[in-house]
C-alpha cells in the first residue's frame, strides 16, 4: 500500500487511533460496513439540530471536515459530539484540526472547543508547541499502523457492540 504523508490523514483516523487500533486499519483499507447504529443517526441530529443557524462543514483539502469556526480577534474551531465518553479521541482530533489548520494551511488558529450539546458542556483546547510535537508522533504512530498488510488483532472493548466492525471483528 502506497503511504501517506504524515500531514495527509482525516480528522477520522485520528480519531480511530484512540478509539481502537483495528478499526483505525479497516477505516484507512476501505473497508466499511453499514452504519446502521442508533448511536450514529443520534450523532448526526446533535449536529443538525444544534448549530442549524452556525457555519458548520467546512471542508479543507478535501481530508479535514471541521464543524464549524468563528471568527474574532482569533480562529477558533468547534467539534461537537454526543458524549465525552471518548473524550481523550475528541480532543486529539480537534488538536489535528488545530495543527492541520496552523502548521500544513499557514493559518493561525490554535484554540478549540469541543462542545457536548447534549449535557451542555465545554471543552477548550490549546495547541502548544508541546501538543504539536504529540501530534507528530501520533501521525508517525499512524503511519506506520496503516501501511500493516493485516490489522492489528481485535481486541473487545466496551463500546464495540455500537461500532459498525462488531460483525467484522466478532461474528
Ligand atoms: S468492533 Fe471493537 S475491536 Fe472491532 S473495530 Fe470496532 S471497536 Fe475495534
Amino acid at each position: 500500500m502506497e503511504l501517506s504523508a504524515p500531514d495527509l490523514f482525516t480528522g477520522t483516523q485520528v480519531n480511530y487511533y484512540f478509539i481502537c487500533k483495528t478499526k483505525l486499519w479497516l477505516f484507512s483499507h476501505r473497508i466499511t460496513m453499514e452504519q446502521s447504529s442508533d448511536l450514529v443517526g443520534m450523532g448526526r441530529f446533535i449536529h443538525d439540530t444544534s448549530y442549524a443557524r452556525e457555519k458548520k462543514d467546512v471542508i479543507i483539502d478535501d481530508r479535514i471536515g471541521i464543524d464549524f469556526i468563528k471568527k474574532g480577534d482569533t480562529i477558533t474551531v468547534y467539534e461537537v459530539k454526543k458524549s465525552r465518553k471518548l473524550e481523550k479521541a475528541h480532543k486529539y482530533q480537534l488538536y489535528y484540526y488545530l495543527y492541520y489548520l496552523t502548521e500544513i494551511k499557514g493559518v493561525k488558529a490554535t484554540e478549540g472547543v469541543l462542545d457536548y450539546p447534549m449535557s451542555r458542556e465545554r471543552v477548550t483546547l490549546t495547541l502548544t508547541d508541546a501538543v504539536k510535537q504529540e501530534i507528530a508522533g501520533i501521525l508517525e504512530n499512524i503511519r506506520a499502523l496503516v501501511s500493516r498488510d493485516e490489522p492489528p488483532e481485535a481486541e473487545k472493548k466496551s463500546y464495540c457492540r455500537s461500532c459498525a466492525y462488531f460483525e467484522f471483528c466478532w461474528v
